[in-house]
């Protein structure tokens, strides 16, 4: 298991303090999503100004363009620590689009130009950022999409469709649409394009109602006949692939430990209450089928930061991680589910009552078996990579 320095202790206590003030009214957000009035749109991300404020955003950029110049493992470890101290599950979800969506692949994949244009931006979240990757026709299977660029002139492509499940969407000023630049060419005929708001023919929809993670916007995005200059590809043409293989590392990376850290705290919160809480003379916690639960959770914790952790060291070492990040995912999603209903079992009444927050955990935990390659798609990947091949008849 990794070993954290005194530094690093440091760091993830630096931005402590900002926890209390992210969290505040966080129940009233989860009730009514569009009350903060941070933003001039119609769905803003609740708390915006504080986020920026807290330096969160610049974590793993360069110091060149306003970050803080951490690696994935420091990042990494800070953001658990925003999921144990921050309540709320949709800011936290926003946060991570923030940081990886668009700022991430720019990093890794953008010229001098284009990250001098929006990185600076994307550190102090003057910029929000989302990522486009789903459409109504492409979900699980990507390369299924309806997204399409074509070429205009040398200088310029056309993107034609739609998108849905953009989460940041409804305010983004900046998103990474991937489109097909060429069906016949699989993985290597998928191109990333960053898209800014305002550009002729892109319509941003609405926030839609969802079951958790209400604070986090969500939206559909449609591009109709969008010209996008050729200087916006990350990468090149038919990187796409690329680009989103190395995003959806970070995501799960960063997503999910924020996860585990949710879950650290959440068993400290049961721990507390199987003690204090007196059913037939002794403290609930002393039956063993309410510490069993316990335990559960406490494995569930410790086995979600063991995989997330190893798996980023893979990355940072460079092994093929493919299997490592998908366990890494399962283990993660499916755990913070049980977690959060044994939490609401395990407080009782008072667990199914919206006032105790447990309940708002468990809708936002069931999203994380979703978002990101869904549990399915992940086993399927770890399939694969034993060499079980599905078969095409
Ligand atoms: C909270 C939230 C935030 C999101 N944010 C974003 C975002 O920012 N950007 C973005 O682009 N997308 C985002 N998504 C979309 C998400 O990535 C997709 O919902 C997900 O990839 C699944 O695609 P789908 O919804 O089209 O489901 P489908 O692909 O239609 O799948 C439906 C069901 O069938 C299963 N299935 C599909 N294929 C197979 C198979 N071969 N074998 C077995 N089972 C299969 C799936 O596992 C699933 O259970 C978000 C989703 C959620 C819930």
């Amino acid at each position: 298991m990794y070993e954290w320095s005194q530094a690093h202790h440091e760091l993830r206590a630096e931005f402590a303090p900002w926890y209390e003030v992210l969290s505040e009214g966080h129940l009233d957000a989860d009730n009514d999503p569009g009350s903060d009035t941070d933003s001039d749109g119609g769905s803003p991300i609740r708390k915006w100004e504080q986020v920026r404020a807290s330096g969160l955003l610049r974590l793993p950029f360069h110091t060149e363009w306003g970050g803080r110049g951490l690696d994935l493992l420091s990042t990494m470890y800070v953001l658990e620590g925003l999921g144990e101290g921050c309540r709320d599950g949709g800011l936290c979800f926003s946060i991570c689009t923030q940081l990886v969506s668009a700022g991430i692949p720019l990093q890794r994949f953008g010229g001098p130009e284009l990250k001098a244009r929006y990185l600076p931006g994307i550190c102090d979240g003057s910029t929000i950022t989302a990522h486009a990757i789903t459409d109504p026709r492409g979900g699980s299977d990507v390369l299924g999409m309806g997204m399409t660029a074509k070429p205009d002139g040398d200088d310029h492509w056309i993107l034609d469709g739609d998108k849905v499940f953009v989460t940041n969407g409804p305010v983004a000023d900046l998103i990474v649409v991937y489109a097909l630049t060429d069906a016949s060419l699989g993985p290597f005929g998928l191109t990333a394009f960053l898209v800014e708001r305002g550009t002729e023919g892109l319509l941003a929809g609405p926030d839609l109602p969802k079951l958790g993670l209400r604070s986090s916007p969500l939206g559909e995005l449609s591009l109709r006949n969008c010209r996008i200059p050729a200087a916006n590809v990350l990468g090149r043409p038919g990187l796409g692939f690329a680009v989103l293989d190395h995003v959806m590392r970070w995501e799960i990376l960063c997503s999910f430990i924020v996860q585990a850290g949710a879950m650290r705290h959440r068993l400290d919160r049961c721990v507390a209450h199987a003690t204090q809480r007196r059913q037939f003379g002794r403290p609930i916690g002393s039956f063993q089928m309410i510490a069993d639960q316990i335990v559960e959770m406490k494995i569930g914790v410790e086995n979600s930061r063991r995989w997330l952790y190893d798996a980023a060291e893979g990355v940072v070492r460079g092994r093929d991680v493919t299997t490592d990040v998908a366990i890494a995912k399962v283990v993660t999603s499916e755990a913070n589910v049980r977690s959060a209903l044994a939490a609401v079992q395990i407080f009782g009444g008072r667990g199914y009552l919206a006032e105790t927050g447990l309940e708002k955990d468990l809708r936002d935990a069931v999203g994380g078996t979703i978002y990101s390659g869904t549990t399915q798609m992940q086993r399927i990947r770890i399939a694969r990579m034993l060499g079980l091949k599905e078969s095409q008849t």
